[in-house]
């Protein structure tokens, strides 16, 4: 399935995302990343230099992408720390989903304000560029009428089939990453300037933690959204009584197929994680 992760910082794909990407890239799937900002704020040392800083992140996001089987890296090189979910991230996001017209995509759940134990403020870029994304997804792509320069650029209107949102609270589905989970890892390290020297099996904790869920020893979870596929007419369900039970029968129906879908797509990762362990 083609994919397209976006996220605001260089090495926020790495915490969050690799080892399902590790995954997916094995079995054979076409996956990019966007990073939204240029990483910047990354460091408090006072003598960096900013343009060293940026290029040495960009490096770095570049090197742990190819460890995963990512080669295709957008760098939108918005200024870190300041982000903000603004009309031009969104039409910018909006021209690359239509360019790559991917099936899924993956960003940040924005709805995510606090995190306790440890106590952590979600960063402000998280959630601008996350919900810069989810509307760049929905209804940006896929609404002709919406930026029609866009258009003029020769790019039509792509659907993106999934929404995955990595950090939720609400995960509904767990990827199974006990058989790449030393490869996340070695592609998170490649974070030097951000990560160099620090002990980073607080990441394996977080995976064990996830993998409880859908009994994997490690696991990343995500709340998936399927988007239903749009009015063959053009026209918007009208809001009736009929209509909204039409439209709760239909999201029941989803719901059903969501979970077979999970539970097929998890047997066929546990036997491909098996054929891996294998070889
Ligand atoms: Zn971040």
């Amino acid at each position: 399935m083609r994919t397209l992760v976006i996220v605001a910082h260089p090495d926020d794909i790495e915490f969050g995302v690799a080892g399902s990407v590790a995954r997916w890239t094995l079995e054979g799937a076409d996956v990019a990343y966007c990073i939204v900002t240029d990483g910047s704020a990354g460091s408090n040392d006072p003598n960096i230099d900013k343009e060293t800083l940026i290029r040495t992140r960009q490096a770095e996001q570049l090197a742990a992408a190819a460890v995963v089987g990512v080669e295709d890296v957008h760098f939108l090189n918005y200024p870190d720390g300041m982000l903000q979910p603004t009309l031009e991230l969104r039409r910018d996001l909006t021209r690359l989903i239509r360019r790559l017209k991917p099936e899924r995509v993956i960003t940040m759940d924005p709805t995510v304000w606090f995190v306790d134990n440890p106590g952590y403020i979600n960063h402000p870029d998280h959630r601008a560029c996350a919900e810069a994304a989810i509307y760049a997804t929905f209804p940006s792509a896929e609404t002709r009428p919406i930026f029609p320069e866009l258009l003029a650029e020769g790019l039509e209107p792509h659907k993106v089939a999934e929404l995955w949102l990595m950090f939720s609270e609400k995960p509904n589905t767990h990827v199974d990453i006990t058989a790449v989970i030393d490869r996340k890892i070695d592609s998170l390290s490649r974070h030097v300037s951000q990560v160099g020297g620090r002990d980073l099996s607080f990441v394996r904790g977080w995976d064990a933690e996830a993998g409880k869920a859908g009994g994997y020893e490690y696991a990343e979870s995500y709340r998936v959204l399927r988007l239903t596929p749009p009015e063959s007419d053009g026209t918007q369900a009208q809001d009736s009584a009929s209509a909204q039970k039409d439209a709760a029968q239909k999201d029941a129906a989803q719901k059903d197929t969501a979970q077979k879908d999970a539970a097929q797509k998890d047997a066929a990762q546990k036997d491909a994680a098996q054929k891996d362990a294998a070889q």
